[in-house]
């Protein structure tokens, strides 16, 4: 007979002696959970693993149960990468954040007056600024904003929206849904490609209470297509009493082709302009409302405002973002990545190769398209380049899941059999950590 392999199992102590690691609640549960899962395998008829083998395991969840989440190097060209975060903050913005965060401030504390003030004030003047519009109210994201328009301004009446604008942003973001959530009744008008300023004046009636135009912000309609006006919309809006509302998705506070830019919209009459503040803007998650004074104040004073209201290191993270968006926009990472010059890029690029050759990985540069993303600029691609990598022996695949497991993660496309790394998002002085990431995975 021979011995039951789970009485040969490690103890807790000698793994944490094995491992090196520190006894504490985390890594002693951890372990016992990875010999629990062994125990359950060796029951089954498993073959054992070795010691080192359940040594490695630990190391891994520990290093996955960690205080902070995994770092990842953008190597997609993707700007606003929906998955991992969206937008990169300024040096700027992060250390405002993080001095928030760490201590106390005058975030709704008049400090002349010694009276209380709002949270909103350190954004108003510099939304005002940049916009156009009468006033401004921040929340948690663009949804939170729309929500809040929609409740405020439409709840119980009904809101006339065109067909063509129907959408579904990622996930759970879907214009009818939120519609409904906020309990307003949403009424269809025109067709999927085109919808005139008279199909909107036909649905208007005693229980509208306002229209909606939706920016189409992650997929383009071509061909035979028409859209209202958006000034004769908002004309048409005032004439009937009713609040023009326009969900500009990302936005953007400079003129860009291929994006609405906020200013303009408020300017051609909208009531309320409502965008994110981690799309295009480049800053913390948010999402802001602009308009009309008396619109936003009635926004501001809806109890929902209470449950969506930034937290201090948004606040502090977005004046910041806004400051640097009228004295320095060249030092907004998304602004530098979108706006990237393909000289610049491909320069970039040489650096990544001459790197890699020196540590023995062929590669070769190629012309690669890059996008805003996150619903940002769907028809525009951004000219930029790639190093084009042969993943040898393995499948690409498998190299580009390798490449997600390390202690920092680098994101990756695979094209045509080829490991595709477009430098656009990769900070330049990571270029060499780049590389030692690339060859480390490659070559062993
Ligand atoms: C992205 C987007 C939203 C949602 O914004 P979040 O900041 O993700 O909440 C809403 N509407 C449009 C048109 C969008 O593009």
């Amino acid at each position: 007979m021979t011995e039951d392999p789970r009485r040969r199992l490690p103890s807790v102590t000698r793994l944490l002696e094995l491992t090196a690691l520190p006894a504490n609640r985390l890594t002693v549960s951890l372990i016992e959970a990875e010999l629990a899962r062994e125990r359950a395998a060796l029951k089954e008829n498993a073959k054992p693993h070795s010691e080192q083998e359940l040594v490695r395991r630990v190391q891994n969840a520990v290093a996955r149960s960690g205080p902070g989440l995994t770092e990842v190097l953008n190597g997609t060209g993707v700007v606003v990468h929906t998955n991992i975060g969206r937008s990169p903050l300024s040096e700027l913005a992060g250390s405002m954040a993080l001095r928030a965060a760490l201590g106390y401030s005058d975030l709704e504390f008049d400090l002349l007056g010694g009276r209380r003030s709002s949270r909103q004030d350190h954004l108003q003047s510099l939304l005002t600024l940049l916009t156009g519009a009468e006033a401004a109210v921040v929340v948690n994201n663009n949804a939170a904003a729309v929500f809040l328009a929609l409740v405020t301004l439409a709840q119980g009446r009904q809101v006339v929206i065109s067909r063509g604008e129907l959408v579904e942003i990622g996930g759970s973001f879907r214009v009818p849904d939120i519609m409904a959530a906020s309990g307003t009744e949403l009424v269809e008008v025109g067709t999927t490609n085109r919808t005139r300023l008279s199909d909107y004046e036909r649905a208007i009636g005693p229980k509208t209470a306002a229209l909606l135009r939706v920016h189409p912000s992650n997929f383009q309609i071509r061909g035979f297509t028409e859209r209202a006006d958006p000034v004769a919309l908002a004309e048409l809006a005032h004439a009937k009493g009713l609040v023009m509302i326009d969900d500009l998705g990302s936005g953007s506070l400079w003129p860009l082709p291929g994006e609405p830019d906020v200013a303009s919209r408020v300017r051609q009459g909208a009531d309320v302009v409502t965008f994110s503040g981690d799309k295009l803007l480049g800053g913390p998650q948010a999402g802001i409302a602009a308009g009309r004074r008396q619109v936003i104040d009635q926004m501001k004073r809806h109890p929902l405002y209470r449950a969506l209201r930034p937290d201090k290191m948004t606040v502090a993270a977005l004046r910041a973002t806004l400051w640097q968006t009228l004295v320095e926009p060249d030092k907004i990472p998304v602004r530098q990545m979108v706006t990237a010059d393909p000289i610049a890029l491909r320069r970039l690029a040489r650096r990544l190769l001459a790197q890699l050759k020196r540590r023995g990985v062929s590669a070769s540069l190629r012309a690669k398209g890059g996008v805003a993303g996150g619903g940002s600029l769907p028809d525009v691609e951004l000219a930029g380049v790639a190093v084009s990598i042969d993943p040898g022996a393995r499948s690409a695949a498998d190299v580009q899941a390798r490449l997600r497991q390390g202690p920092v993660a680098l994101l990756v496309q695979v094209e045509d059999g080829m490991i595709v790394v477009d430098v656009r998002c990769l900070p330049a002085k990571r270029i060499s950590e780049v590389a030692d990431i690339l060859a480390a995975c490659l070559l062993h």
